[in-house]
């Protein structure tokens, strides 16, 4: 039963659409005393989305809060585009000026910035339903476990996963790659056998491999990358061997936004019978993700780079991989049954989600899913690829400016140097400005270098960035160079 009365006064957009959508149900019943209560039925639901925990006294409704709803319109114009200065609104840390300006967040490759709707759902949970999940019998633990598990589900309907069951929560993707690494990776890499990585691949694609390799007496190939940014395709039909036991590569690379071919790179190797990860940690926010599509059989990404908060990933695996693998850490929630001489395991994913879980986060990382969903995938690509381009060709008039990489496929990353002014400096100059970029190396080495760099300044666009955010940041530069033409 929905009782009307529990729910009145949240300001969450969200719930003000289900207040909207009950009270239309419910004939504009008066929300005073004496509650209304009408059972959820099938003509409500589809109005307020899916239910995540369920209902009861004192709780903010854990339901899907954006959908077909009235609220869309605020996030298109008249030209039925994206809006990105009403979106910027949902983003509370947006609305601050720093060193004396507006803050203009050009940081995104880092991480991105969290709307309303994912902080409050975090404090919803703590303040509401905090408890251990999957153990505890009673109400709280039943709330949490019920909304950690739609959570999985969200994740497993935004990348398109055959199954809730191949979604294991991680802190990240770092993690999630150390996670393969350490079960797939040690389990089926002995001594002589090959992994392929990429040169385009973040320090987090790399490192976890080259300890394998080292660990296993294996050797570590890289798939190299021309003067573009882009990944030399028939370079993998060459180093891929009778020995070569998985492909790990980025989806989109971090330094030049380059997308790789990775449905071309899964089909190569699974001619070879060879399993592939994909690293989205750069791909995830902003180009569809269709894992069954791919052919993945894992694929990776970190919720903080996707509107979701820090410390929550998710490595996907495709079941029949998932079912042979041992688990990494051993503890609680990853066993069935434990004596002292033995342990049997669970199944996945709990198998490899030992000891308790971040609930909160995954909470929140669903709540960003719905966010993105709701304002399209395809949406956020468009108007960042338009932004991408009016920054390349608005930088590249800059004297002294050389924009770094050229990749035939990209997303909203743009990096450049400036003639004598070196990288960090000025970083540090467009922080005075109020503009927040990385300058540095990206954690992305060899991706540099193979393109004869070791830093660059790296701006990198999301949904709530403006034309007017490109412009600031091109005058800034061009004020940094000395020259003040606009
Ligand atoms: N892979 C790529 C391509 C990245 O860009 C990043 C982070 O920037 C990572 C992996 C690591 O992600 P996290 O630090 O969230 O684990």
């Amino acid at each position: 039963m929905l009782n009307l009365s529990n729910i009145e006064g949240l300001h969450d957009p969200g719930f003000e659409l289900l207040l909207k959508a009950a009270r239309k149900y419910c004939q504009e019943a008066p929300l005073a005393s004496p509650p209304v209560e009408k059972p959820l039925s099938a003509a409500l639901l589809p109005l307020l989305g899916e239910a995540e925990a369920p209902l009861g006294e004192g709780t903010t409704l854990g339901v899907r809060p954006f959908g077909e709803s009235e609220l869309s319109h605020l996030h298109y114009d008249e030209a039925d585009t994206l809006n990105a200065e009403q979106i910027k609104k949902d983003f509370p840390v947006l609305q601050q000026q720093v060193n004396g300006h507006p803050l203009v967040w050009l940081d995104n490759g880092a991480t991105t910035q969290k709307p309303h709707l994912v902080i409050d759902k975090i404090s919803d949970y703590y303040t509401h339903y905090n408890s251990n999940i999957h153990r505890g019998a009673h109400t709280l633990a039943a709330r949490a476990t019920d909304a950690y598990e739609a959570a999985r589900e969200k994740v497993q309907r935004f990348i398109n996963a055959a199954s809730s069951e191949e979604i294991i929560f991680v802190r990240g993707t770092t993690e999630g790659i150390n996670l393969v690494a350490q079960t797939y990776g040690r389990q089926y890499c002995t001594v002589g056998d090959e992994i392929i990585v990429s040169e385009l691949d973040h320090h987090a694609n790399i490192v976890p491999w080259q300890r394998i390799a080292q660990e296993r007496g294996c050797t570590l190939r890289a798939i190299p990358t021309d003067k573009n940014g882009d990944l030399i395709l028939s370079e993998l039909e060459r180093l891929i061997s009778p020995r070569t036991r998985i492909v790990s590569v980025g989806h989109v690379n971090n330094t030049f936004g380059t997308i790789n071919d990775v449905q071309r790179i899964i089909q190569i190797a699974h001619q070879h019978n060879v399993p592939v990860l994909i690293d989205g940690a750069q791909s995830i926010a902003h180009t569809p993700v269709d894992v069954q599509q791919l052919g993945a059989d894992f694929f990776v990404f970190s919720g903080h780079k996707i509107y979701g908060p820090n410390g929550i990933g998710v490595v996907y695996g495709r079941k029949q991989l998932l079912d042979k693998l041992q688990p990494w850490q051993g503890g609680g929630n990853m066993i069935k049954d434990v004596t002292i001489e033995r342990t049997e395991y669970n199944v996945p994913p709990a198998r490899f989600e030992a000891g308790t879980p971040n609930v909160a986060d995954a909470i929140g990382l669903g709540a960003a899913l719905d966010y993105v969903s709701h304002i399209g995938i395809r949406n956020i690509e468009a108007h960042e690829h338009r932004l991408t381009e009016y920054a390349r060709e608005q930088l590249a008039q800059i004297p002294g400016l050389t924009l770094i990489g050229n990749p035939k496929q990209r997303v909203s990353v743009v990096s450049f140097v400036l003639d004598d002014i070196p990288v960090p400096e000025v970083g540090t100059l467009l922080d005075k400005e109020g503009i927040a970029v990385r300058a540095g190396h990206h954690c992305a080495q060899p991706a540099l270098r193979a393109l004869g760099y070791e830093m660059s300044v790296r701006p990198t666009f999301a949904l709530y960035n403006t034309r007017d955010d490109v412009d600031r940041l091109v005058i800034a530069v061009r004020k940094i160079v000395g020259e003040s033409r606009p």
